[in-house]
């Protein structure tokens, strides 16, 4: 991502003293009470939980298997093993697979690209997309292999998939699960040297007369850190932020989804360009509290920064939140 503007409102503290609304009432509980609130507790957050859809530590693992295959900056020929792992893993969780390859013209020539989409049809052909950028950035002056930026969305997104690949039937909408190429600028970043994959997509879907099927995006971007803080991206459509956000508050989680903002050149831009709805989950401070952080673009984007744990949550929260989407377009299913 790029450039960024960061404005901290006024409401941060407010996360804070939620957590104390519940104490009174856990002491009241009974035990058959505690027991009748045990679903209410999936909706709490499920980690630990063998009914939990999302697995953090499936994810991590992805994500450690991501860093190993080392640095794989667009065009690269490490980014070819990554390519065969994630759609290898889409297909054995049951979905189909498009590859996407074009050439992209880059200050250093052309390079050859490829956005991966897995793809659950739902009842309708109106399309959610999930998304997340699997190029690292290029760097010659050090080792940069992205733990979080690039292999900590992508992790999240194939387990994702795999899950809700499990519950296809309940799915109205048809879900896709974009892998973009080329998010990272390959010198310096601008509208050119930027957004590759997103760019083309949107440009082939547009082609197709398709892209109008499109009605939400939600984008995955440095979700590991493991001192996770998720401000609002400014960019992102309203709506669909406001929905998201409320689907962690429900679930207490609003020591991570946080109501701090700030604007962040990402994925979502060319669709958004488009009218289309879309928003940018993104963890911007990575490494202290001043955006970007200290990890970002370094040497130190590793995977001691990530956790399984962070993981956890914005799959959670992400997972829940499709369902909410699906019924905010459509109504309830029938
Ligand atoms: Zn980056």
């Amino acid at each position: 991502m790029g450039n960024f503007q960061t404005i901290f409102d006024a409401r941060v503290g407010q996360g804070k003293n939620a957590g104390a609304i519940f104490s009174p009432l856990i002491l009241s509980f009974g035990l058959l009470n505690f027991l009748l609130a045990l679903p209410l507790l999936f909706f709490i957050g499920c980690q630990g939980s063998p009914q939990c859809p999302i697995n953090g530590q499936r994810a991590f693992k992805h994500v450690e298997k991501l860093v190993s295959f080392g640095p794989h900056p667009s065009g690269s020929k490490a980014i070819g093993d990554v390519q065969t792992y994630i759609r290898n893993h889409l297909i054995r969780s049951g979905l189909q697979v498009m590859e996407k390859d074009f050439l992209a013209s880059t200050p250093i020539g052309s390079i050859p690209m490829k956005n991966i989409i897995g793809i659950l049809e739902g009842k309708r052909s109106q399309i959610i997309m999930l998304a997340t950028h699997y190029d690292t950035k290029r760097f010659s002056e050090f080792k940069f292999v992205g733990a979080n930026d690039g292999c900590s969305g992508t992790g999240l997104l194939l387990e994702l998939a795999a899950a809700l690949a499990a519950e296809q039937k309940k799915l109205d909408c048809s879900l896709w699960f974009v892998f973009f190429d080329g998010e990272e600028a390959i010198l310096q970043w601008s509208s050119d040297d930027s957004l590759y994959g997103s760019r083309h997509l949107v440009k082939e879907l547009k082609e197709q007369g398709i892209l109008s099927l499109v009605r939400s995006v939600i984008l995955l971007d440095m979700v590991g850190d493991q001192d996770l803080t998720i401000c609002r991206e400014a960019y992102s459509t309203k709506w669909l932020q406001d929905l998201i956000w409320s689907v962690a508050s429900q679930m207490n989680y609003q020591q991570y989804f946080r109501e701090c903002s700030q604007q962040v050149m990402d994925d979502h831009w060319p669709l958004l360009q488009e009218g289309i709805s879309a928003v940018d989950i993104i963890d911007f401070q990575y490494g202290g509290s001043e955006p970007p952080g200290i990890y970002w673009h370094t040497a130190q984007d590793t995977l001691d920064k990530v956790s399984a744990e962070s993981l956890q949550v914005v799959g959670e929260v992400v997972y829940k939140s499709i369902f909410q989407v699906q019924k905010a377009l459509f109504g309830e299913m029938n």
